[in-house]
């Protein structure tokens, strides 16, 4: 981990039900959290007003995606302004499943990350390789045109998480190495110092996302460029994610 403070967010993807997720928020309000650690979970929209009001405060709650502008007639989307309204102060934004199952692109994403932060939501940034497109040895120009498309859209940083996520890691049990993720780490905060600004590389958490659970995280967590995690599969189960969140203590 670097200086900057610790980042854990809980992704529930589109798992839950009234009963399961009650019981998970009874799971997190039980646990003990290390105070060096940002920790945020997204549950799908419809539980977000339900995870408000009976999560403890000391965790913040993210939506999954929104809307890429002002709400109005965009049948079966939710505005920025209506997570902001139900007390929402995260989205997560360019998922590789909305990316690669819905197939949303750079410059879609890129627009909603503006609109979301001029809303005062917080952004996770997220990017990240397929598989073939790391063996073909483009993983590096994968992620900065995705960076690039973010970097075109965002002028104040503050408030935006990077999420390191290669889609071959994600949901697969096939976690990257902690030199892997390094690697990409390092990487993006030289591309952020080069095309943004060394304040901003210096300053911005860049967290890993991708099969991490509560075994693996400490290692991970060791890397100097790993600022924390995305958490997936793992994020559903309290006394794991308890463990991911303080990994780096
Ligand atoms: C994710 O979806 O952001 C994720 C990292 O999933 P998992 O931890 O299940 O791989």
């Amino acid at each position: 981990a670097g200086s900057g403070k610790f980042f854990v967010g809980g992704n529930w993807k589109c798992n839950g039900t009234k009963e399961s997720i009650s019981k998970l928020i009874s799971d997190l309000n039980a646990a003990t959290l290390e105070n060096d650690v940002d920790v945020v979970v997204a549950p799908p929209f419809i539980y977000i007003d339900q995870v408000k009001n009976s999560l403890t405060d000391r965790i913040e709650v993210s939506a999954q995606n929104t809307w890429i502008g002002k709400g109005g007639a965009f049948t079966g989307e939710i505005s920025a302004e209506q997570l902001v309204d139900i007390g929402c102060q995260w989205v997560i934004l360019g998922h590789s499943e909305r990316r690669h199952v819905i197939g949303e692109d750079d410059q879609f994403i890129g627009k909603k990350a503006a609109y979301a932060l001029s809303q005062n939501l917080k952004v996770m940034a997220c990017i990240g390789e397929l598989l073939e497109e790391r063996e073909a040895g483009k993983t590096f120009d994968v992620c900065f045109k995705q960076m690039k498309a973010f970097a075109d859209n965002i002028t104040n940083w503050t408030d935006v998480v990077i999420a390191y996520e290669p889609v071959w890691a994600i949901g697969t049990g096939k976690v990257a190495s902690p030199e892997q993720a390094q690697e990409v780490h390092a990487a993006v905060r030289d591309w952020l110092k080069t095309n943004v600004s060394a304040d901003v590389a210096s300053s911005v958490r860049i967290i890993y996302g991708g099969s991490v659970n509560a075994a693996n995280c400490a290692e991970l967590a060791k890397k100097e460029d790993i600022d924390g995690f995305l958490v997936g599969g793992a994020s559903l189960k309290g006394p794991d994610f308890a463990t991911i969140c303080n990994s780096v203590t």
